[in-house]
């Protein structure tokens, strides 16, 4: 059976294999903190909204957080009405799933928006929180890099003619202003990234053997930042719930015992 994987199931991995482990491979659900739970929920309840609204179902506001999510939607297609007219369009898709097959691997992408053009594609992802100031670490996130290269390799679409575009926005202003960060794909980054997924399956494939046969994957190095607030430290122990070894004392201070 091929390794199944996705952009989430890479951002992990390249997190902390031991959390890969148990999340993939394990199928545990540790504690998630109550702040991470709500802000997933937001993404969710958002996608959710957008997709219903592109499949022209009625939209109705049954509480707080639905008239703020509503508010930010129609700041959305305010502000960039093209990417909502079918008409500007070749082909429009909304939550859209694509799969490709590499080596060992099938690597599965959902699209929130995907629009085709005669020569350029663009893909676009909603994000409910608001605009990093810094583009570097999004440029290196694994969804900027295996979404398009998904696409290049499942459509007539080059690389050059690939862009990815990230639209962020804020549930609970009053007056919530978009905005975005493109990013453009090329030949090289395409290449790049095929090299990349191709040594991380062979390693993963070799983790995997490794772990049938008993041997669980490597954590991180006791006193990481990530597993402060990461689900599994309590199994884990660490984080708070690390256990302090106790400091052995120095030869000087053991008392001779007497036979
Ligand atoms: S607690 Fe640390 S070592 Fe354990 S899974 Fe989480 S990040 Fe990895």
């Amino acid at each position: 059976m091929p390794l199944q994987l996705s952009q989430s199931a890479l951002t992990v991995l390249s997190l902390c294999q031991r959390k890969f482990q148990h999340v993939y491979w394990d199928q545990l659900s540790g504690l998630m903190p109550t702040e991470q739970r709500s802000h997933l929920e937001w993404g969710s309840r958002f996608h959710h909204l957008m997709q219903q609204r592109d499949l022209g179902l009625p939209l109705h506001a049954n509480s707080a957080d639905d008239v703020s999510f509503y508010r930010c939607m129609e700041a959305l297609v305010q502000t960039v009405p093209q990417i909502f007219d079918p008409s500007a369009w070749r082909d429009r898709l909304s939550e859209h799933r694509r799969s490709l097959r590499l080596g060992d691997a099938v690597f599965t992408v959902v699209y929130d928006l995907l629009l085709l053009g005669d020569d350029q594609a663009q893909i676009i992802d909603w994000k409910t929180y608001p605009r990093p100031q810094q583009s570097h670490w999004l440029s290196q996130h694994w969804q900027t890099r295996l979404y398009p290269f998904v696409l290049a390799e499942t459509s007539d679409y080059s690389p050059d003619h690939i862009s990815m575009t990230y639209w962020f926005v804020q549930p609970y202003l009053t007056e919530p202003i978009p905005q975005s960060i493109t990013f453009p794909y090329s030949t090289a980054q395409h290449q790049q990234t095929r090299q990349r997924l191709t040594t991380l399956v062979e390693h993963l494939m070799a983790s995997l053997a490794a772990y049938q046969d008993g041997q669980p994957l490597p954590q991180l190095p006791e006193g990481s930042a990530a597993c402060e607030d990461c689900a599994f430290a309590l199994r884990c122990q660490r984080g708070a719930y690390a256990i302090a070894t106790p400091a052995l004392p120095t030869l000087t201070d053991i008392a001779e015992v007497v036979l």
